[in-house]
């Protein structure tokens, strides 16, 4: 939570920590290059539900009328 915390107000941060080894690894990796623990996609997931959410928004004003 820490470091989800510190992404917010340092945008120009390009690293992530490693939950398992506690190492910085770059912002973009999907997999630690130290430990090779596989970071949870929680972006993707967070940018389908905004999309999902759009979606469903679009469809409630098309069957409005
Ligand atoms: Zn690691």
């Amino acid at each position: 939570m820490s470091a989800y915390i510190r992404d917010m107000f340092g945008s120009r941060n390009k690293t992530k920590e490693c939950p398992s080894c506690a190492m910085e690894v770059s912002r973009d990796e999907e997999e630690c290059r130290y430990c090779h623990y596989e970071f949870p996609p929680e972006q993707k997931g967070t940018m389908a539900m905004a999309w999902a959410f759009i979606i469903l928004i679009i469809i409630w004003l098309i069957t409005r009328f």
